[in-house]
C-alpha cells in the first residue's frame, strides 16, 4: 500500500482480469478491421472549443463532465469526452475527405474522461472503441456499423441486449418538429433549467428520466409523425437492411441524441444485465457536424461502445472469455550453468514465437514449480548439472507430469511439437 490512491472515479486495470478487457476490445475492433475502417489515434487532449461546438453547448458532457482546463502557455484545453470530434477534426486537417475515396472509415480505440458521480459502471476514466464513416450519405453505412457492433458483442458470447433504433429526421424536417415540441413543452410545469433546455435543446426534455417530466410528456408531439419523405425513406432502408441481416431491433421514438447536426438514423444498446448504467455503446449520424466545426458538408456515421460495461455486461452474463494462458513454457535452472544455459534456451523459445518464462531470483525447485503451475504454462524446462553434463534438458509436461530429456540444440523443435 502506498501513500496514494487511484482518483476518484477511477479503478485500475490488473491481470488477470485485464486480459477480460484486451479481449473485449479485440472482439470490437476485429469486425471493423475486417471491414474496412483503418486505425487512428488522436491526442487525449483537445482545444475545449472543439467540443463545445462539436459536442454540443448544451448538452451535459459539455457543461457539467469536461475536464477543461488551462495551460501554462494560455491554451484552452479539455480531456477528450469523446471521440468522434476528435476523430472528424483530425480527418479534416489531413483532407482524408479529398481525393474522392468516400466514405473515410475508421476505428479508434482508448480513454475518455468525463467528470460524473461515480457509480457502478459509470466512471471518470473510461474506455471506449468507436468507429467513424465520414463523407457519405448511405443507408447501408448505417446498417453496416449496427450489424458491425452486434456481430462483436456476439462473438463476445453476450445475448441480452437490445438494440434501440430512431431517426432524427433531417435540416428540412428537423426544425418543423422543434418549433412544434418547444410550443407542447413551453405549456408545461417545468423548473428553470429545464425550461432553458426547451429553448436550446427540446429534444433532450424527452430523455428526461425524472418522473414529474416524464408524466407530462403524455400527448408530445412525436418525430415520426414530422419526418419528411425523404427521412421516411431512409430510415425504411436502414430497417429492412438489419432485417434482412437478421439483426434484431426496437423502434424508440423517444430516443434522443438531441444536437442539431445528429441527423436520421440514430442507435443506442442497451444491455439489461446492468442497472441503471445500461447503454453499452450509441452512435448515430451526424450529417451537420463537419460543417459545425469548420468543415465542408460531410455526412457521417459512426458509434461509441464502452469497453468497461461491455465487460459488466459479460459478467452479469456470466461469461468468461477463453483467453490462453499467457505462459506456454516455463524454465526453472538448478544452479548457475543451468541458469546461463536454460536462459539462452529462453530467449530462442521466445524468438520462436513460444511464449516462455524464467524462474528468475535463484529460486528453489519447490517454488520454481510453484510459478511455472501458477504461469498456466503447459510445460516446464527443467535443468540442473547432471543434465547439463549429458548435453540435455527435461522437458516436463505440466499436466501428466511426464518427463523426456531433449538435446539442447533440439529444444525449440521439441517444445513446439509438445505444444502442437
Ligand atoms: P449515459 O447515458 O449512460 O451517460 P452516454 O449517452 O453519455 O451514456 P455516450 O456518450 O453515447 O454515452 O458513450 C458511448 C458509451 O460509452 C456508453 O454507451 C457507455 O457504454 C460508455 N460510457 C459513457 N460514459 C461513461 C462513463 N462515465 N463510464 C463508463 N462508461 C461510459
Ligand atoms: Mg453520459
Amino acid at each position: 500500500m502506498s501513500t496514494f490512491q487511484a482518483p476518484k472515479g477511477t479503478y485500475d486495470l490488473l491481470p488477470p482480469d485485464s486480459a477480460t478487457y484486451l479481449a473485449v476490445r479485440e472482439a470490437i475492433s476485429g469486425p471493423l478491421k475486417n471491414s474496412g475502417y483503418g486505425y487512428i489515434e488522436t491526442p487525449g487532449f483537445e482545444n475545449v472549443e472543439l467540443f463545445a461546438r462539436g459536442v454540443g453547448e448544451s448538452t451535459d458532457i459539455v457543461t457539467k463532465e469536461m475536464y477543461a482546463f488551462e495551460t501554462k502557455g494560455g491554451d484552452r484545453l479539455a480531456l477528450r469526452p469523446e471521440g468522434t470530434a476528435s476523430v472528424l477534426r483530425a480527418a479534416l486537417e489531413a483532407n482524408l475527405h479529398k481525393g474522392g475515396n468516400l466514405p473515410v472509415k475508421l476505428w479508434y480505440s482508448g480513454s475518455y474522461y468525463r467528470y460524473e458521480r461515480p457509480q457502478k459502471g459509470r466512471y471518470r476514466h473510461f474506455s471506449q472503441v468507436g468507429a467513424e464513416a465520414i463523407g457519405t450519405e448511405d443507408p447501408a453505412l448505417d446498417a453496416e456499423l449496427i450489424i458491425l457492433a452486434d456481430q462483436a458483442y456476439r462473438s463476445l458470447g453476450l445475448r441480452n441486449f437490445r438494440i434501440l433504433l430512431n431517426s432524427l429526421g433531417d435540416k428540412e424536417c428537423r426544425p418543423v418538429y422543434r418549433a412544434a415540441l418547444q410550443d407542447f413543452l413551453r405549456g408545461l410545469d417545468l423548473d428553470d433549467d429545464t425550461r432553458r433546455r426547451v429553448d436550446i435543446n427540446p429534444l433532450r426534455v424527452l430523455d428526461d428520466k425524472r418522473e414529474y417530466v416524464q408524466k407530462q410528456l403524455a400527448g408530445a408531439p412525436m418525430l415520426r409523425d414530422y419526418l419528411c419523405e425523404a427521412c421516411k425513406a431512409y430510415h425504411e432502408q436502414v430497417r429492412e437492411l438489419l432485417t434482412a441481416a437478421q439483426v434484431a431491433f426496437e423502434d424508440d421514438e423517444k430516443l434522443v441524441r438531441g444536437l442539431d447536426y445528429y441527423t436520421r438514423t440514430t442507435f443506442e444498446f442497451v444491455h439489461d444485465g446492468l442497472g441503471s448504467q445500461s447503454a453499452v455503446g450509441g452512435g448515430g449520424r451526424y450529417d451537420g457536424l463537419s460543417e459545425m466545426i469548420g468543415g465542408p458538408a460531410l455526412p457521417s456515421v459512426g458509434w461509441a461502445l464502452g469497453v468497461d460495461r461491455t465487460v459488466l455486461a459479460l459478467e452479469a452474463e456470466g461469461i468468461a472469455l477463453d483467453i490462453p494462458a499467457a505462459t506456454s513454457v516455463y524454465a526453472v535452472p538448478l544452479g548457475d550453468e543451468a541458469r546461463r544455459v536454460l536462459f539462452g534456451a529462453v530467449t530462442a523459445l521466445r524468438r520462436a514465437g513460444v511464449a516462455t518464462d524464467f524462474a528468475y531470483g535463484g529460486k528453489g525447485l519447490k517454488n520454481a514449480m510453484k510459478s511455472a503451475n501458477r504461469s498456466g504454462a503447459r510445460l516446464a524446462l527443467v535443468a540442473g548439472e547432471r543434465d547439463l553434463a549429458e548435453g540435455v534438458v527435461q522437458l516436463k509436461d505440466l499436466t501428466s507430469g511426464e518427463q523426456t530429456p531433449v538435446a539442447l540444440d533440439a529444444v525449440v523443435d521439441e517444445v513446439r511439437r509438445a505444444l502442437a
